[in-house]
């Protein structure tokens, strides 16, 4: 059985247990297994962090202007110590997260430091202070300038998927723009936040910049940021049903909120792509098993080559046959689901897709014979129209879903009927009409011909139910900057 080191909480720049002493198992997707212990914190623990991160935002140079070369220079100082731990940061993925390890290598940590590395080069391109010039009122010239400061204490409250990559666009973001943090990561990857805890202590960060808090109730370390009038900034990634709440919990105390909430994204392969059964092949939905916000879990194709992509997709599948699941295969990029109730609520959404009367060319059941973990068989759906509940919801696991469309409005209509608006793509001989289509799509990035649009140094974020405000690029450290005026009086000429 695996051991991972006991996560422990990070309050007040100490590493602690729970106050009440309280642990929890933390359950390894692969095997259904206890892999390490974490602290269970409690209400006492989290009104600690709080208060320690409100005391350091309010009473030292943090945020300041003048602290900002030291910022980046401790930011910078704990990157390099999470690369010293890159086989520790591999092992989480691997063990907690449920990540294959030909996943590990990408979204899971490469990607993520990555994306460490693009904030860092970009922090000198963040605006700081902006001259509006000069206007007369009342009789007088007035200069006025805009100075950007930091919001103040930031949550990030965080989900299981692809923990490290959202802690770090998140924290790291907050971080340098001077805000003051309390990272809250989902209860079952405890891990992935615990590090940035042990790691900032050993990198010397002041008491209170960074807190850590986690515990196995979901919900009650995040209700408690979300509600507290000291906490000035909600930053979160996980259920639209969650984020609503966080959004009415948030309104008493007007918390400003970023929110990514997944998505149902559509990929449209035209007619005339070159290499059409690629472009299909490409959407086969099994990497980390489906559960990524921003993956596109609908292909649209043609009505007049729905039958091609049928056997394509057919054969594709069944050429992949038993190659995921795998814990020791560094060429896997699939392995368990996080979760007995995530299997349970996707196997549920395979039964729903019979039900509706869509077909299965591929996959479809459980596979208790790949270990007592969570396994569900890539999975892929023909015969669906965009109206079926398995096109419409976030099903968040190894599913998809094939739908036709007659034409290139059809192809819009359909990827834009959706409450989700997060990424897509579009594919097709004729780069400009690929183009235009892409700009029709009511979502917040769009690859087209392949081209990658999600990276560090570029916002990412939703439109409509997927999610409010972007994260990552300058605009991710903007996101924890608030817009102060400043005027005075001035000769006039
Ligand atoms: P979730 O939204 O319940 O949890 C995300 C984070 O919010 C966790 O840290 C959790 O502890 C915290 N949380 C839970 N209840 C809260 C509350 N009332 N107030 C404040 N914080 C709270 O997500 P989940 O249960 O981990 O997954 C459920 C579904 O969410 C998935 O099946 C999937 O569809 C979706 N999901 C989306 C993403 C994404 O990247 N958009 C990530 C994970 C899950």
């Amino acid at each position: 059985m695996t051991t991972l080191p006991d996560a422990k909480l990070f309050i007040d720049g100490k590493l602690c247990d729970a106050s009440n002493g309280g642990t929890y198992d933390v359950i390894g997707p692969w095997t259904g297994q206890p892999v390490g212990k974490a602290a269970d914190g409690t209400a006492d623990d989290v009104n600690r962090a709080i208060a320690a991160a409100r005391r350091a935002f309010d009473e030292t140079n943090w945020g300041t202007p003048e602290n900002r070369a030291n910022r980046l220079e401790l930011v910078k100082k704990l990157r390099a110590l999470f690369e010293a731990n890159r086989q520790k940061l591999a092992d989480l993925s691997l063990h907690e997260a449920g990540a294959a390890l030909g996943a590990v290598g990408r979204a899971h940590v490469a990607m993520a430091l990555d994306g460490w590395d693009d904030y860092i080069r970009i922090f000198d391109q963040v605006t700081w202070e902006k001259d509006y010039g000069t206007r007369e009122a009342f009789g007088g010239i007035h200069k006025r300038i805009a100075v950007y400061e930091p919001v103040g204490v930031v949550a990030a409250i965080t989900p299981w998927n692809v923990p490290l990559y959202v802690n770090i666009g998140k924290v790291v973001a907050a971080l340098l723009a001077g805000c003051t943090v309390i990272l809250k990561p989902a209860p079952n990857t405890p891990g992935a936040g615990a590090i940035f805890g042990e790691l900032a202590a050993e990198a010397g960060f002041p008491a209170g910049v960074l807190q850590v808090v986690f515990g196995e109730d979901p919900a009650l370390a995040g209700e408690m940021l979300v509600k507290d009038p000291r906490v000035d900034n909600v930053s979160f990634t996980g259920s639209t049903a969650v984020g609503k709440r966080i959004m009415e919990q948030g309104a008493p105390t007007l918390k400003r909120i970023f929110l990514e909430l997944g998505g149902k994204s559509a990929k449209i392969v035209l007619e005339d792509a070159p290499n059409f059964a690629m472009e299909c092949m490409m959407t086969m939905l099994v990497f980390h098993a489906g559960q990524g916000c921003a993956v596109q879990s609908r292909l649209l194709v043609p009505k007049s080559r729905y039958e091609e992509a049928r056997a394509i997709m057919t054969q594709a599948y069944a050429g992949l046959g038993e190659g995921w699941g795998d814990i020791t295969n560094p060429a896997h990029i699939m392995g368990p689901v996080i979760s007995k109730r995530q299997m349970d609520r996707v196997m549920s959404y395979i039964e729903l897709g019979k039900q509706e009367g869509a077909t299965l060319v591929a996959g479809g059941h459980a596979r208790p014979d790949k270990g007592g973990g969570y396994f569900i068989e890539p999975t892929c759906f023909f015969d669906v129209n965009n109206s079926m509940r398995i096109a419409q919801e976030e099903i968040f696991g190894p599913v998809l879903v094939v739908i036709p469309f007659e034409d290139d409005d059809d192809a819009v209509r359909i990827a834009n009927e959706s409450s989700y608006g997060l990424s897509g793509g579009v594919s097709s001989g004729d780069f400009e009409r690929a183009l235009r289509l892409a700009k029709r799509i009511r979502t917040g990035s769009v690859g087209v011909n392949g081209g990658m649009c999600i990276s560090g140094d570029i916002p990412f974020g939703g439109y409509k139910a997927s999610g409010i405000g972007r994260e990552w690029g300058i605009e991710g450290i903007e996101e924890f900057l608030e817009t102060k005026m400043l005027a005075w009086p001035v000769a006039a000429g």
